[in-house]
């Protein structure tokens, strides 16, 4: 497998996973021209991509679908109650065509660009959302964003993930000094919220296991973050348990590299 985050966090999010010439995104919340640009930019084989798999709907998750999609009508992997909510989030003008809509499951694997793809709830304040369990070629990638708590599922997912994309949202401190509305702040730290590097850290600490490869930090949070802050706070929790991934923190803007997975 491989993979890229072409952009993370609430100006976009966007993420390419390929496995023998096939590949999907996960989310497009970045616009057409953004998404052309980063791929031109970036080396990203956009004629490779054969759907798209939508984790909620939250505009900075899906906003560049529609349009998108009336170029190329790619399949749209969501559960039902996440298509209800782009059809119901009022930022969202232009809908994507329903005849493209594929209904998942939770727990019930699909298949999509020769990939094994199982969906995980992930709590959240959206109409749904959903992390990603994905299998190909031996190894597995496992996603999980905007994240308001970990539930034991998800911490089991996390046990067995060889690659793990997790959210480390905020720092607590610069988050509660800073300048956000007390109801915004209310609700980044609600169970239905975001994760911050303390609790993504923790959760770590506890959950993660050795047969873990590489953990990419992703959706960090442009005014409550930084990328120091977030490596940081799972690198140190992660040597307390005694274990050494590789620690990725996803630019907000900037493409990363491609992972050979
Ligand atoms: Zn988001
Ligand atoms: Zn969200």
């Amino acid at each position: 497998m491989r993979f890229k985050s072409i952009a993370s966090g609430s100006n976009g999010n966007c993420y390419y996973v390929e496995h023998e010439g096939a590949a999907f995104l996960i989310d497009l919340g970045i616009n057409k021209s953004q998404l052309a640009r980063k791929c031109n930019d970036h080396g990203v084989p956009l004629h490779f991509v054969q759907a798209i798999l939508i984790t909620h709907s939250h505009s900075d998750h899906v906003r560049g679908i529609s349009a998108f999609c009336r170029k190329n009508p790619l399949p749209l992997y969501a559960l039902p109650e996440t298509y209800q909510g782009i059809i119901a989030n009022p930022t969202i003008h232009h809908k994507p065509d329903p005849t493209l809509c594929r209904n998942i499951t939770c727990g019930v694997p699909f298949e999509v660009a020769g990939m094994k793809v199982t969906a995980f709830h992930v709590p959240h304040d959206s109409h749904d959302n959903v992390g990603y369990f994905i299998e190909a070629g031996g190894t597995n990638l496992c996603l999980m964003t905007d994240v308001g708590e970990f539930t034991p599922e998800m911490k089991a997912y996390i046990a067995k993930a060889d690659n793990l994309v997790v959210e480390s949202n905020f720092d607590q401190h610069m988050l509660e000094t800073g300048s956000y509305h007390f109801l915004l702040k209310r609700r980044i730290l609600s169970g239905v919220g975001h994760s911050s590097n303390a609790t993504t850290a923790s959760v770590l600490e506890q959950h993660l296991t050795l047969r873990t490869r590489r953990v990419f930090l992703c959706h960090l949070s442009g005014n409550n973050n930084t990328p120091e802050l977030a490596y940081e706070s799972t690198h140190q929790a992660l040597r307390r348990a005694g274990l050494s991934p590789e620690i990725v923190v996803f630019s907000r803007l900037q493409p990363s590299l491609f992972f050979e997975l």
